[in-house]
């Protein structure tokens, strides 16, 4: 089989690696397959899954509903669990004999753990971390028009080096989260990108995707000499983290709870559980050991878009504001009018988080009571 990543022509239609954990699809898959959706619709291309495990077949149905037109699936006793070797082999056999022109992961521990590997071995490029992903130029363009400061009536988006309008567009944080690039892989294939979780929005579960998604089974040539370890046991974490990400209030506090720590979060705490929400935080909060860092949001912790998202004393850093900044609705408190957080909030209360939080909480609770 002859395989050149370099014969852009003989690539087609957009993969999702499907990732699954002891037969559940991770919610990030769902994520992606939703972006995935757009860009194969920009592309006139199929959309498919490509999902590994053992006796996963019944899983299929559920990307469907998502937006994918076909599954691949790769069963074998010997991808029950993830192992890098395992499951690089099936991916990189799978991409050189059907050539997608796009391939997502998510940037799971597997994902960050497995896209790299592949790319190496299929000698493309992987843009990791992606917050924005586009092909149809204007798209691409229009995003810049919302998303940036860039001039882009006068800016011209052609190379001489290849042809913007039919690669994937792939934007993330750079330079410590103080510029956004956007990455092309003009000359090789496929475009391959991770994409964080919860960065992209899942599209709404559609009965009738499920219905009529093409499910092919790939034949798996895996043995057991071919994985150099063995997964003896699956231990979960003990500690209960806090889930961010499917969050529709979150409350997060920031460094504006120095002068007692205790009494800030407990108030924070309070005002999400009323609102029936969960605690979040800035990094600052995180780095002094005051939450742990599963309640991090931002650039390096959770990128999430509640509904509600309150930001108590936190000024609004861009590697903050990179994490939450499309939630649908932002109530931010600080003390100084001048904070940047305010420039992305719908509302915002300038005051002492200690004294504005307790008339919130009691606020909510009178309306709840019908008072
Ligand atoms: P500060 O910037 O110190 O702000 C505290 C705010 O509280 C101030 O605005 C102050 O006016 C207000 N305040 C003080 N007292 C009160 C009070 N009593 N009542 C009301 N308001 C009060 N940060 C993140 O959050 N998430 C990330 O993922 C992240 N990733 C990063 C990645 C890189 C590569 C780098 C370089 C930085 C990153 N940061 C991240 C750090 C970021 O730059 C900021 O340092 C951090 O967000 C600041 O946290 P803060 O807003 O809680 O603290």
């Amino acid at each position: 089989m002859t395989y050149n990543s370099m014969e852009l022509t003989a690539f087609r239609n957009v993969w999702v690696f499907c990732e699954q954990r002891q037969g559940k699809i991770m919610p990030t898959t769902f994520e992606l397959v939703s972006e995935g959706r757009k860009l194969a619709d920009e592309l006139g291309s199929e959309l498919c899954g490509l999902l590994l495990g053992d006796d996963v077949e019944g899983l299929a149905s559920e990307l469907g509903g998502y937006g994918a037109d076909r599954v691949y699936v790769c069963s074998s006793p010997l991808l029950k669990d993830y192992t890098t070797d395992g499951y690089t082999k099936v991916v990189v056999e799978a991409v050189q004999a059907l050539k997608p022109e796009i391939l997502l992961f998510g940037a799971s521990h597997f994902g960050r753990d497995l896209a790299p590997r592949c790319a190496a071995r299929l000698h493309t490029g992987l843009c990791a971390d992606c917050t924005h992903l586009d092909v149809d130029m204007n798209g691409y363009v229009e995003f810049l028009r919302t998303a940036s400061s860039l001039d882009v009536e006068n800016t011209s988006f052609e190379s001489k080096l290849f042809d913007a309008k039919a690669n994937l567009k792939m934007t993330r944080p750079a330079f410590g989260g103080h510029l956004m690039a956007t990455i092309v892989c003009p000359r090789f294939r496929p475009a391959m990108a991770t994409v964080r979780p919860g960065v992209m929005k899942r599209r709404a579960y559609d009965p009738a995707g499920a219905a009529k998604v093409t499910v092919e089974k790939l034949a798996v040539t895996l043995s057991a000499s071919d994985i150099g370890c063995e997964v003896l046991e699956t231990v979960k974490a003990a500690r209960k983290l806090v889930d961010l990400i499917g969050a529709e209030v979150i409350v997060s506090v920031g460094r504006g709870i120095s002068s007692d720590v205790e009494k800030g979060i407990a108030l924070a705490q309070e005002l999400a559980d009323e609102l029936g929400g969960v605690l979040g935080s800035s990094r600052a909060v995180v780095d002094a050991g005051w939450l742990s860092a599963d309640h991090q949001v931002g650039q390096t912790g959770k990128t999430v878009h509640p509904k509600v998202y309150i930001a108590l004393g936190i000024s609004g850093a861009i590697q903050h504001k990179a994490g939450m900044q499309e939630s649908e609705c932002i109530i931010a408190v600080n003390k100084n009018e001048t904070a940047p957080i305010f420039e992305v909030a719908d509302y915002g209360i300038v005051g002492d988080l200690f004294k504005v939080v307790p008339e919130l909480i009691a606020a909510v609770k009178d309306e709840k009571a019908g008072k």
